[in-house]
């Protein structure tokens, strides 16, 4: 579990913070000495102008305030103001980079690590401090993370900045973080409290590891001049030198790394490599496909999007409202880890949407979980033993608080998720494709859409991919992703993808006075909707190995009969009108109940190059010759594609554009397309 910093201010108003007796900034203006020591001595104005890519990245050891963060931003947006007007007059409105020589960075990651995140009123007011800060501070205490241990991923500006922000120990989150062998960091920012106060932040094992996420020519900056430090960054391979330090200090430390670095996290056969991405073939039409595009979007990628059904979210994401919240379990798993990280993404993200104008009917009421079986309420107990989640994500509530927050009698102890509630998926979608629409009109690379267009065929060309549908070609495609859900394996080359298809039945049954007064969202066994344009949605069945999207009759008994079978004597169910419609679809999930996100290889290339793998995991590999270069897969989301499919869709293109990656390693082994045939591998089934 985070704990919160302990902070208090000092008579000038500095924050302190307790647990280390040192103040989060100088006294004698930190905004100043803060932008001296990191923001001017990394060099950071003239790198923004002349980079090796369009993106660049900060990491920090201590976000603390965020003044650093603030300072950064503040000055990003001014650069990012000026390089508009100087494109506007060269008419190179371009900012993806990609088709310009410039090659000056266009977005900006700052990556910053803090075991005890100061609470959000303490930062609020701490950062009264710098009015002249103020656009900037109210939108980071806006999406100010709660206390859960991992990477938040917050953007801003438009996704041009990004901030991922790992709360926990600076060394223990380092150790979780995926990144590829030329590293993530282009400069640090060096900014634990006092060595002599917290030694932790100044050891060697940290400076190797630093080590370890750095590319090439990274800097560092750091307002001490302590030799061990100096000594111990010598240690780890960074070039290091002094110089003057701000105001009547003497010195500060700053340094390089001179050499490449050649390790990256994880092993190979679950390594995710860079891709081209000039011109990307999405396939799909539902939440992966949206979330997916907007990513692009985002970095001013050219996308197509190519739907065979005539709208959008005609398939999985097609009910009138879906439940939001996230499926955790009562152990630190990557798969809770998957969902917690995701949901508090997509919340954010569907925000976002809402504050961008976009909107789309939903209502953040919560999520009730009953416990309406002793199954079910053996979990929640285990769940509140091992205490893992914070009360903002998930908490545990007796029958009458519960009943409480819901507003109708029940009887049932559960588990809410406050955050959570209902969105319309089909608007949701839709709400999504417009903002990825929007965002890249403002490039060269507007996005385009086919509806009404089959795809039958992927075709790999030494040009690229090429869509056929039955009458036409498209093409080519620097790479293809294959949002299609429960059809994903309908090509040739992702025959092998174990998709599984499980047919889900939702009913829309009128509400009535009593059933009206239900406040949030209910889950039994299925799920029950508070009402919406005088109806309710009840549901789903669960019926394996069907791919028809015809509605039963026969399932809307069931669903009738589920909630009447939990809810016997309450009048919230017992009151309910007539069924007066419902939907089927097919969720595309896998067994082990794991999205997909990556690159699908040839199989058969798998099974050669790792074939090692079946005599034990230290034997050598040949590397994958990777004929598919270029294609790959998101989906596989089950009836939880709002919750997982944003960040899934956002940890996809971070890896195949080598930025930064919100997810962990062990998170994206847990939904790397390769697992199955590693799995089979190992248990030398193939
Ligand atoms: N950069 C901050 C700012 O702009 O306000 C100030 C950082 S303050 C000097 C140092 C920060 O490091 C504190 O917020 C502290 O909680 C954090 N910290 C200390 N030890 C840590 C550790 N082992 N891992 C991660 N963060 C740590």
């Amino acid at each position: 579990m985070i704990k919160n910093a302990h902070i208090h201010f000092n008579h000038l108003g500095t924050p302190v913070a307790d647990q280390f007796d040192d103040v989060y900034f100088s006294n004698d203006d930190g905004l100043a000495e803060s932008h001296y020591v990191f923001y001017q001595q990394n060099h950071i104005p003239q790198r923004l102008q002349n980079h090796d890519r369009n993106h660049f990245t900060i990491a920090e050891t201590g976000f603390g305030t965020g003044l650093n963060f603030l300072n950064t931003w503040q000055h990003f947006a001014a650069y990012l103001d000026r390089q508009h007007a100087e494109l506007e007059v060269q008419n190179q409105h371009d900012l993806s980079g990609k088709k310009t020589d410039k090659k000056s960075v266009n977005r900006l990651h700052f990556i910053s690590f803090e075991k005890f995140p100061i609470k959000r009123d303490d930062l609020a007011q701490a950062l009264k401090a710098w009015p002249n800060l103020n656009e900037y501070s109210e939108q980071l205490i806006a999406q100010y993370p709660i206390n859960l241990a991992g990477c938040h991923r917050l953007e801003f500006a438009g996704g041009k900045l990004i901030l991922d922000l790992y709360f926990g120990d600076v060394q223990d989150s380092i150790d979780t973080m995926s990144y590829p062998s030329e590293g993530v960091v282009d400069a640090w920012y060096l900014d634990g409290f006092a060595p002599s106060k917290n030694p932790d932040m100044w050891q060697q094992s940290l400076f190797n590891k630093m080590r370890a996420i750095s590319r090439a020519n990274a800097t560092l900056a750091t307002f001490t001049a302590a030799g061990f430090v100096r000594r111990g960054l010598i240690e780890a391979g960074f070039s290091m030198s002094k110089a003057k330090g701000y105001g009547k200090k003497r010195e500060m430390l700053i340094g390089e790394l001179t050499e490449p670095n050649e390790q990256q996290s994880g092993p190979a056969y679950f390594a995710h490599q860079q891709s081209e991405l000039s011109n990307v073939a999405v396939i799909g039409g539902g939440i992966a496909s949206s979330s997916v595009l907007y990513s692009l979007a985002k970095r001013g990628l050219k996308a197509t999007l190519f739907c065979q059904d005539e709208a959008l979210a005609m398939g999985a994401s097609h009910n009138v409202q879906g439940a939001v919240y996230p499926h955790l379990q009562a152990k630190n798993s990557p798969h809770s880890e998957m969902f917690a990280h995701s949901f508090l993404y997509a919340m954010r993200l569907y925000q976002q949407l809402l504050d961008d104008g976009f909107d789309y009917p939903h209502q953040w009421c919560g999520v009730l979980q009953h416990a309406v079986k002793q199954g079910l309420a053996d979990k929640h107990q285990n769940l509140a033993d091992k205490a893992l989640w914070p009360a903002e994500l998930m908490r545990n509530v007796s029958a009458e608080e519960g009943d409480e927050i819901a507003g109708v009698d029940t009887g049932y102890s559960g588990v809410f998720f406050a955050k959570g509630g209902w969105v319309n998926p089909p608007a949701l979608v839709k709400a999504l494709f417009n903002a990825a629409n929007s965002l890249s009109a403002t490039t060269n690379n507007k996005m385009d859409s086919h509806f009404n267009c089959h795809i039958e065929k992927l075709e790999k060309t030494a040009d690229g991919w090429l869509l056929h549908t039955k009458e036409q070609t498209f093409g080519p495609f620097s790479d293809v992703i294959n949002c299609a859900g429960e059809h994903s394996d309908q090509f040739s080359q992702t025959r092998a993808l174990p998709v599984v298809g499980v047919r889900g039945q939702v009913s829309h049954v009128q509400a009535s006075e009593q059933s009206k007064r239900l406040k949030t969202v209910l889950c039994h066994k299925g799920y029950f909707t508070p009402e919406y344009q005088g109806h309710h949605c009840m549901g789903a069945t669960f019926e394996k190995n069907s791919k028809s999207r015809e509605v039963k009759e026969q399932d809307n008994h069931t669903n009738r009969e589920q909630l009447l079978n939990f809810y016997p004597n309450c009048e919230f169910a017992t009151t309910l009108g007539e069924i007066t419609a419902a939907k089927a679809a097919v969720r595309c999930t896998f067994i082990d109940h794991l999205p997909m996100a990556g690159e699908w290889a040839e199989q058969s290339d798998y099974v050669s190059a790792f074939a090692n793998l079946r005599l034990g995991k230290r034997y050598q590999y040949q590397t994958l010759t990777k004929p598919q270069q270029g294609l790959h897969v998101l989906t596989g989301f089950g009836a939880r594609g709002l919750c997982s499919a944003p960040l899934c869709a956002e940890n996809l293109i971070a890896c195949l554009n080598n930025e930064p990656r919100p997810f962990s390693e062990r998170v994206s082994q847990a939904i790397h397309p390769a697992r199955f045939i590693v799995r089979d591998l190992i248990r030398n089934k193939i």
